[in-house]
């Protein structure tokens, strides 16, 4: 099937609102086995909305529309999508309920242009909204299919869980199977060459290579006739692939490397301090953002100078003079000496040069050494990080911290 997906909202048109809708469906679909052919934005503007919708239809077989449900005047999507596919509004009896019950709750009396909401193509699926007001719809007319969802992100995305993702699936007889198996340390050039003998050749299940930053992403995909052949399709490939890049894999499932270096932690009981340099808490903070991390988060703690690492931590004025604050012997003297403190099962330390200014021709910008001291041992990583931007290298560092938890656990 062919789709095109098309924004509307002159509020996009003026970059003010950035069209993160149109990537969010873009790849949804994709992983239905959807293909996306166009991206179209148009203003709140009638007469062009049927036009690209039109437009849309000379080569797609769906079109997905985001935005313009509202109550107010300039709000024409359903209107011109009925127009387009011959039909026309009537009210949607449930729909009117459930707004004059929201207003009624929240202590308010409906205003009469919210009504229009109610209003919906006669020959449509009506897709309940229970994250805002605006229903959206599926109206089909000779083959040809128009989605209609709201525009605020939080209940396109909703609605599309949902409601239109069971509605798309329910027209193919096929079943789509996929996983997405992350990876970290292995960059998508080097992983599409590692996998070149299973990519090569492959029909289904297929597979593809994703770029995020620092990371990349594998995702294998079948489409058979049940969701069983389907899935053991998958995990057959999966399979094979871990016998080329295993090494890399930190999650079959699609999952955060945070929450895998967290809920490693959680999972075996084992406690963790931290002690940041370059990153001044990032580290802290992301592992912070993991509900429930408190029974193994003991303390984190920010040594950006070097008397804060003498006095924390017990680094030596001797190996700071003598190999600097950015080195191999301050991170594990880092490492050991919040083991000391805090006597932390998992003692990780960090020290680097984030930049733009502090490089030398020794040290570059983007030296970081991370160091671990866990079960007596102190362990430590040099990275070579590109000076692409300090972001970008705290960033990456904080990736390598939760990479050598995962690593050394
Ligand atoms: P509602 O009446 O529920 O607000 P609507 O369908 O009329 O829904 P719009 O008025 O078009 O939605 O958009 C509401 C807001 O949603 C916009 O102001 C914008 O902040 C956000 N939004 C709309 N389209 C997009 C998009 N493509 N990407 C990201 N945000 C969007």
């Amino acid at each position: 099937m062919k789709s095109a997906i098309l924004s509307v909202g002159t509020e996009l048109l003026f970059g003010q609102v950035v069209n993160t809708n149109t990537a969010y469906l873009s790849q949804q679909l994709n992983f239905l086995g959807i293909d996306v052919m166009y991206h179209y934005t148009v203003g709140d503007n009638p007469q062009r909305l049927k036009e690209m919708i039109e437009m849309a239809f000379e080569d797609c077989d769906l079109v997905i529309t985001t935005g313009g449900l509202g109550p107010t005047q300039d709000d024409m999507t359903k209107e011109i999508a009925c127009e387009v596919l011959g039909d026309e509004l009537v009210l949607h009896q449930p729909s009117l309920d459930y707004l004059e019950d929201m207003f009624r709750k929240g202590g308010r009396v409906m205003p009469e242009n919210n009504r229009k909401q109610a209003y919906m193509p006669s020959r449509s699926v009506v897709f309940h909204n229970d994250a805002g007001t605006a229903p959206g719809f599926a109206l089909e007319q000779n083959g040809k299919i128009i989605a209609c969802l709201p525009g605020p992100p939080r209940e396109m995305t909703n609605m599309f869980q949902k409601k239109l993702k069971p509605y798309l699936e329910s027209l193919s007889d096929d079943c789509i199977y996929y996983r997405m198996i992350r990876t970290f340390g292995i960059g998508e050039s080097q992983l599409e060459m590692e996998l070149l003998p299973v990519i090569n050749g492959q029909t289904d299940p297929t597979i593809a290579t994703y770029a995020k930053e620092g990371e990349s992403a594998v995702r294998i995909a079948s489409k058979r006739k049940t969701m069983e052949e389907a899935q053991s399709a998958v995990d057959g490939m999966l399979e094979e692939v871990k016998k080329y890049i295993g090494e890399y894999i930190y999650s079959c499932d699609d999952e955060e490397l945070v929450d895998v270096a967290a809920g490693k932690l959680m999972d075996k009981g084992i406690t963790l301090s931290c002690a940041e340099s370059c990153t001044g808490g990032l580290f802290a903070s992301r592992m912070t953002d993991i509900a429930g991390i408190s029974a193994v988060f003991d303390r984190g703690l920010v040594t950006y100078s070097n008397e804060a690492k003498m006095q924390e931590l017990g680094v030596s004025a001797e190996t700071l003079d003598k190999f600097g604050a950015v080195s191999e012997e301050t991170a594990r003297e880092m490492a050991e000496g919040l083991h000391r403190v805090s006597g932390s099962d998992f003692c990780i330390s960090v020290t680097g040069i984030a930049g733009p200014g502090g490089g030398t021709e020794e040290k570059p910008v983007g030296t970081v050494f991370v160091g671990a001291h866990y079960k007596g041992e102190t362990h430590c990583r040099k990275l070579q990080i590109r000076n692409i931007s300090r972001k970008y290298i705290r960033h990456i560092t904080v990736m390598n911290m939760l990479d050598m938890i995962n690593k050394l656990i």
